[in-house]
Order: structure tokens, then sequence, then C-alpha cells
């Protein structure tokens, strides 16, 4: 409780002495020394009294009559009077040091359309022309008075001036000798010209940034700049020499509308500063809203009204300021968006500056600003502008890095769809290659279908040349034969007149040349059989190889059983075709005599070996040429000159009876003495033996 009442204490203190510092001495009359005006300028804050007339008709008789109604109020500081309708009157008294010098009166904001001084005249008061220009402005009528001519009396004299406006009645009233407010004005050109080049060069850059990054903000930002730098030229009392193509009355309709442009940017600026739109749509909404409402108050000021919605725009502003303020306090305190943090600090120099202005020209001296409120202006205006163009530099990095991130992913994006893109490449062409080695070999296979075909086709050209020349062959072996057998029953019929003795000779000659017959015929026979791989299941038994030597002794001519002799062997049981290896037997005994002359024998013997029947054929004739000996057993063959008939067929038929039995047929020896056939066949039941399946 005592720690209470101590703060409290101090407190009480504390604001004391803030109200002695803030609140000026006021004593009523001002006297002017030498020095004074020179180097700074003496104010008329805290020696003013005002009066307000609603009507605008009092009269400076009326005013300076002393009228008990008629009652002016001293105020501590500037004139704070804000949006009245009528006219302010502002009395103050004077004396200046003799010699008299040359004195001037600053209307501090240039800003007020009608301004009049009413100077003492010894009987009354009479109105004071404005001041002659001084060096370096523009001469002739000025849209704004600023400056008027003081001639002051010795002793105090009271003067009075009257305020009619449209906008704001705030001012600072200032009083200059001449030089120092050269001086003073001089240092005005600078500032208006660093304050012009800085937003002048921040517009440029502002203008590149919209055309680089296409982004609308910077085209809005570049609009506030623009319309900031007409503020500060009418605040600084530039607006007659930069205007100087506009007429006085039309620079003061132009304030008006700049006034609600500046409003209209400024806030459409912020809006999209801190993206309201993406946030809430609701503040967005107010935003479009202020936005209109300002558009509608510059029509008005550009129809010459502005007197009517002046107060309603210095209201909106400051609701609007207030509005963006809480919702950036919200975005940056609840959201976390921390990015928003540098154009938050430039927004507060805004609100700092605008707010400050604002209350002033609302009649609220809120910090008891007593002087140049045209340069506080345009100071805070250059310093929130520079602190807004680094908010929005940022900005410019900000996006630049989202570019930046948005190229380098569509990079990544595109790179990838390029290796993407490689691979499939890749594995249709590998497709491709495997497709195109599957035609190859498709191709290949169908080249080697080809060639097939066409070897069988020539086998099967081989083979119909063959028949042709077999039938050539056997037709002629046959005429052969059938002439020897005309021939010899013609000499058999002679024979038969002539006596018996003959008879059994020409009878030997037609056997010998039938059965060489009926050789061709079974050997032709046996050959299409084997041929067409066809042999009738019926004709396969198990027989004695013996039975066939015994048959084949038995078909035998007189003539030929002189010559070939058999040598039987013990039981050798064969699976087989009886018929076709009688064939083969008889083959090789008829080329035995054959192939050798008469009287010269030949040995039939039939031998068994480890489960293998031979039969061994052995002549004495004229051999095989060791060229020959694997030759002969091909179709057709017949080797060197042969006087001999033949056909080239027996050998080649009893080799494949031979095999298709399982055996074998194989010219075991030959020479000039004789050759040895010897047919082998597996015995039936042994247990090496394997049965002929294939007959
Ligand atoms: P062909 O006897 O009808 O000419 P073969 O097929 O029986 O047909 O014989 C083929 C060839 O083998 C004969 O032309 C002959 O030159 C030769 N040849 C066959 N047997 C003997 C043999 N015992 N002595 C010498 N040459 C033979």
């Amino acid at each position: 409780m005592r720690r209470v009442t101590h703060i409290r204490f101090h407190l009480i203190i504390a604001l004391s002495i803030l109200f002695v510092c803030v609140t000026p001495q006021t004593s009523w009359a001002l006297s002017l020394q030498p020095g004074d005006g020179v180097g700074t300028p003496v104010s008329l804050a805290g020696h003013l009294a005002i009066l307000h007339d609603p009507t605008g008709t009092l009269t400076i008789d009326e005013i300076a009559s002393g009228r008990a109604d008629l009652q002016f109020k001293p105020i501590p500081s500037m004139l704070t009077e804000g949006y009245r309708r009528g006219a302010v009157w502002v009395r103050f008294s004077l004396s200046g040091p003799s010699p008299p010098r040359q004195w001037l009166l600053q209307v501090e904001r240039p800003l007020i359309e009608n301004v009049a001084l009413y100077a003492p005249d010894g009987s009354g008061h009479l109105v004071s022309s404005p001041s002659d220009v001084v060096s370096g402005d523009k001469p002739g009528p000025r849209a704004y008075t600023t400056l008027f001519p003081l001639a002051l009396p010795a002793t105090e004299g009271e003067y009075f001036i009257r305020f009619e406006s449209m906008t704001s009645i705030t001012t600072a009233l200032n009083i200059w000798q001449r030089e120092g407010y050269e001086t003073y004005r001089r240092s005005d050109h600078w500032i208006m010209g660093l304050v012009l080049g800085a937003i002048g060069a921040m517009l440029l850059a502002n203008l590149l940034f919209a055309y680089l990054l296409r982004d609308s903000l910077y085209l809005l930002y570049a609009a506030v700049l623009f319309v900031s730098s007409l503020m500060t030229i009418f605040h600084l009392g530039y607006a007659d020499e930069i205007l100087r193509f506009l007429e006085p009355p039309q620079i003061q309709r132009s304030w008006g509308v700049i006034v609600c442009l500046y409003s209209l940017v400024m806030v459409w600026f912020m809006g999209r500063l801190f993206e309201f739109r993406r946030h809430s749509i609701w503040a967005w909404r107010a935003i479009q809203l202020i936005v209109l409402l300002n558009g509608g108050a510059a029509v008005f000021a550009l129809a010459g009204h502005y007197n009517d919605v002046a107060l309603l725009v210095s209201r909106l502003q400051q609701f609007s300021y207030i509005f963006i303020a809480m919702a950036v306090l919200y975005l940056l305190a609840v959201r976390r968006q921390y990015q928003y943090l540098l154009s938050a600090l430039a927004f507060a120099g805004v609100i700092t500056v605008s707010l400050v202005m604002q209350s002033q020209y609302a009649g609220t001296n809120l910090l008891g600003i007593d002087s140049s409120l045209a340069r506080f202006m345009a100071v805070g205006t250059l310093v929130h502008l520079v602190l807004l163009s680094a908010a929005v530099a940022q900005r410019a990095r900000q996006a630049e890095r989202k570019l930046s991130e948005e190229k380098d992913r569509v990079l990544a994006l595109s790179r990838s769809a390029e290796q993407e893109l490689a691979l499939k490449v890749s594995v249709r062409t590998a497709a491709l290659a495997e497709s195109n080695a599957a035609l190859k070999d498709e191709v290949e296979r169908r080249h080697l279908l080809e060639l097939k075909l066409r070897q069988s086709l020539d086998s099967v050209n081989d083979a119909l040349a063959q028949q042709r020349d077999f039938v050539a062959l056997v037709s002629h072996e046959f005429r052969a034969p059938l002439a020897v057998i005309a021939a010899a029953a013609d000499n058999l019929s002679l024979a038969a007149t002539e006596g018996s003795g003959h008879i059994g000779q020409r009878a030997a000659k037609i056997r010998q040349t039938v059965k060489r017959m009926s050789m061709l015929i079974e050997n032709v026979l046996a050959g299409e059989r084997l041929d067409a791989g066809y042999a009738p299941r019926n004709t396969i038994e198990t027989f004695d190889l013996n039975e066939v030597l015994h048959t084949a002794e038995a078909g035998l001519d007189s003539d030929a059983t002189g010559r070939v002799s058999f040598a039987y062997g013990e039981r050798a049981p064969v699976k087989g075709d009886r018929h076709l290896l009688e064939i083969v037997v008889l083959n090789l005994i008829q080329n035995g005599l054959k192939y050798s002359t008469a009287p010269s024998a030949v040995a039939v013997r039939l031998t068994a070996d480890r489960g293998t029947a031979l039969v061994t054929v052995v002549d004495q004739g004229v051999g095989v040429a060791a060229d020959d000996r694997e030759l002969i057993f091909t179709k057709y063959y017949r080797a060197g000159e042969q006087r001999v008939p033949g056909s080239g067929l027996g050998l080649y038929v009893s080799k494949e009876i031979a095999r298709q039995h399982g055996g074998d047929l194989a010219l075991t020896a030959s020479d000039g003495a004789g050759s040895t056939f010897r047919l082998s066949l597996p015995i039936s039941g042994a247990p090496e033996g394997e049965p002929p399946d294939s007959i």
C-alpha cells in the first residue's frame, strides 16, 4: 500500500514537471530586439489570442471594438483550430526597437487560402498587403499567402489576422528580419531539393521494380511516392513555383485532391504490403471500402467541395491507420508473421507523422508543437518513405528469392523430367534393340528355313533327277535281260529243231537272266520300301540266320552252285524281315560272282561273335579301289567303268536293311585278289544285342 502511494506521489511530481515544461509561459505583448529574427524566427506562440467567427461576417472594426461578446481567448502554443466553419481571428501585440527595421510575419503552414493581416494605423487598423517576394521566390500572385511586411511601432501595437480556409486552420506564426527569412528559405530550398531528389530516385527504382518483377505493388508505391512529393511541395510552400502551369485557385483546389489521393494510395498500398487479402478477406474488403471512400472524397475535392469532406477525410485517415495498425499488430503478435517487421516499422513512421499532422489539423496539439510543422512534415515524410522503401526493397528481395527458388524448383523439375525422358529413351532404345535383335533372329531363322527349303527343293530335284536316271537305268536294265530272254527263247526253239544238246544251256541262260531281273526288281522294291520308311509289322519274326543262308543256297543256279560254298554256323536267331535279309545275302553273293571271273570261288560263312551274327562273303574278284570303298554304299554308285551290268542299288539297299535291323554292312577287306563283305546283325535274346525296333 505504502509502495503504491509512493508511486502516485512520484507520478504527480513528474506530470507537474512535464506540464511546466510543455506549457509555455504566456505573456501578452512581444517586444522585439534588434538581433531577433535573424538566426532563428521569433515565434508568436504564447503571445496569441483567438476568436472564432462562425459566420465569417465580422469586420475588423467590430473585432477591434472590444465588444463584450467578442472576447479573444489566449492560446498557449501555435494555432491549431482544425476545420473551422467561418473565420478565425488572431490577435497579438508587438513593439519593435528603433531605428525601425524590415520585419516579416511568416504564416508557417502555407495552406490557408485566405489570410489577412490588420496592422494598427494610428486611428484604427488597415489591411496590410502580403510582402513582396523575397529573392528566389516566384513573382506574381500566389495561391497561398505566406509573408506580410511589418512596420513595428516602438510602442506596443495591436495586430489582427483573419484566417478563412476550407482545410484545417493550423499554423505557426513567426517573425523574421528579412535577411534571416532569406537564409531560412534557402535552407528550405535544400530540404525541398533533398526530399524531391530522394523521392524521385525511389520513384524510379520502384518503377523499375514494377517493370522487372511484374508486381503492381511497386507501381502502387510509386504512386505513394508521387503523391507524397506533391504533399511536401505544398507543405513547404513550393506549390506556386512547381505547379506554375496552374492558376492559384486550381492549386488551392488540387490540395484537397492530393490529400484524398494520398490517403487512397497509402491505405491501398498498406493493404497490399501486409497482404490483407491473403490473411483475411474481410480486412481486405475494409481496405477496399476505405479506398473507395477516399476516391469519392477526391471527386468532391476535384469539384471544389473539399471543405464538405475534409473532416471526413481526416477522420477516415485516422481510422484507417488505426485499423491497419491493429491488423498489423495482430499479424505480428498472434500470427507471428515476422516477415512484416520492417514494413510495420515503416508503417509506424507513416502513422507517427500522419497522426501528428492529423491531430494538428483536427485542432489538437498533442505534442505541443509550436514551430515549423512543414519541416517536420517534410523530414518525417522522407524518413517514413525511406523506411517504406527499405520494406519494399526487402519485399523485392523476398520476391526475388522466391523467384529464384521457383526457378530452382522448375529447373530441378525439368532436370528430373529430362532424366526420366533419358531413362525412357534408353528403355525404349533397349526395347527397340531387343525387338531388332528378335527381328534379326527371325530374319535369320527365315533365311535358314529358306535355305533348308531350297536344300530340300534341291534334294527333291536331285531325287527327281536320280529317279529319272534310275528310270533310264532300269529301263535299260530290263531291256537287256528281256532281249537276252527273247534271244534265248529263239535259240531254244532253234535248238529244239537241231537237237536237245543245247536246250539245257539255253534254259540255264534264261534262268540266270530271270534271276538277275528278279534280283533287280527285289532291290528296287526293297529300296522303295526303305526310302518310304515303311515296313509291314506282320513280316517281323525271329528266325535262325542259317535259314536265310539255306534259302540263298537253294536259290542258286547250277553255275553258281559250283562256285559258291556255304559254311553254316551255330543257331543265330535274329529278329526282322526274313525276306529282306535274304535280299542282302543274295546281293553279296551275286556281287561276289559278278565281280570275279569263273570259276573263282565265293565263300559264304555264318559265325557268331559276342551276341552278333556275322555273315561273311569272300570272293576272289577285282576288288574295290581304296577311293571307292565308302562310295559303293551310296545309291546308284558304281565304281570305275563297269562292264558288268548293274544298278548301283544293291549295296545301298543291303546296307540300309542291315542298319534297320540294328546291324551293319561293311567292306572289311579288298585288294586285287578279292573282297570281303561282312553283314553283322544282333542276335535276338543275347544280352548285349539290341532288338531291331525300327523294322
Ligand atoms: P551293281 O553291282 O549293280 O553295280 P552294287 O550296289 O551291288 O551295284 O555294287 C556297287 C558297286 O560296288 C559295283 O558297281 C562294283 O563296282 C562294286 N562291287 C560290289 N561288289 C563287289 C565285289 N564283290 N567285288 C568288287 N567290286 C564290287
